[in-house]
């Protein structure tokens, strides 16, 4: 069964139809990638999934029951996470701090707690080599780390936090060859970790690398929607 489902889903800001009768789902195991040129609508979607902005028709499920979104926050607890492209990293930070950034609870009469530093550099360490992320120095500012590793910190971070549903947005668009290519193998790892992704691209040769279904969107429809073993690449 998916964990978040679209059905007939779609947004219109004012009187601009962004997004129309949409469907889509996402299950867990399985990298769902939503293509398309710019304006087509991906950006919405996401929003919608995320809970950045509520649909304005259809409907959208989280195990089976559908949901309105008033907050990102709201969406995050039902372990839909989003890694945007513009990473919410402080650059200047330690990794193994950016790890646990947002994460902070604090309990009692004073929001002043101490921290356990080496058990989040543990932690840290431990979930991004269970990515296959080897970095040296979890001290370095996350900033020291080039795009493609900032994206897997983003995705560990995520997967440590009890996501179920992976939300990627453009995480190839900025990166090289070689880079796009680290972040899809960590795509792939998430997959492999049972989690559902999302994978937004506008490019459809890193979308056909790693994806189970193809969702492809024009002037906020779907003009293509296919499992794997139904579409073919052109060169
Ligand atoms: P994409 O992410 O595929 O580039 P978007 O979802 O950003 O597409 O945009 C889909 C359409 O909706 C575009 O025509 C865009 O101009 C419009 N749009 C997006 N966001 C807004 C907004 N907040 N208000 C008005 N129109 C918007
Ligand atoms: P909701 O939280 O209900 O989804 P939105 O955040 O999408 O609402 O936006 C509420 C309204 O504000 C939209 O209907 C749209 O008309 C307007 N709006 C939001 N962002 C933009 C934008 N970038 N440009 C123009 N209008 C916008």
């Amino acid at each position: 069964a998916p964990v978040v489902e679209l059905r007939g889903a779609g947004k219109s800001y004012g009187n601009i139809r962004a997004l129309h009768g949409v469907d889509l789902a996402v299950r867990p195991g399985r990298v769902t990638c939503v293509l398309g040129d710019n304006g087509a609508g991906k950006s919405t979607l996401i929003k919608i999934i995320s809970g950045l902005h509520r649909h304005t028709e259809g409907e959208l499920l989280v195990d089976g029951v559908p949901v309105r979104f008033g907050s990102p926050r709201e969406a995050l607890d039902l372990g839909i996470a989003t890694v945007y492209q513009d990473l919410a990293t402080v650059p200047l930070m330690p990794v193994w701090r950016n790890f646990f950034l947002g994460s902070e609870t604090t309990r009692g009469r004073w929001p002043l707690r101490r921290l356990d530093i080496e058990g989040m550099k543990r932690t840290a360490d431990r979930e991004l080599r269970s990515m296959g992320i080897v970095l040296d120095d979890l001290e370095q500012p996350v900033g020291t780390l080039s795009g493609g590793q900032r994206q897997c910190v983003a995705i560990a971070r995520a997967v440590h936090f009890g996501a179920r549903v992976l939300i990627l947005d453009e995480p190839t668009a900025a990166l090289g060859v070689k880079q796009s290519g680290v972040v899809l193998k960590y795509i792939a790892a998430a997959r492999e970790r049972g989690l559902g992704v999302v994978f937004i691209t506008h490019n459809p040769h890193h979308a056909y690398l790693v994806g189970d279904h193809f969702s492809v969107l024009r002037l906020g429809t779907l003009e293509l929607a296919a499992d794997r073993a139904e579409v073919t690449l052109q060169e």
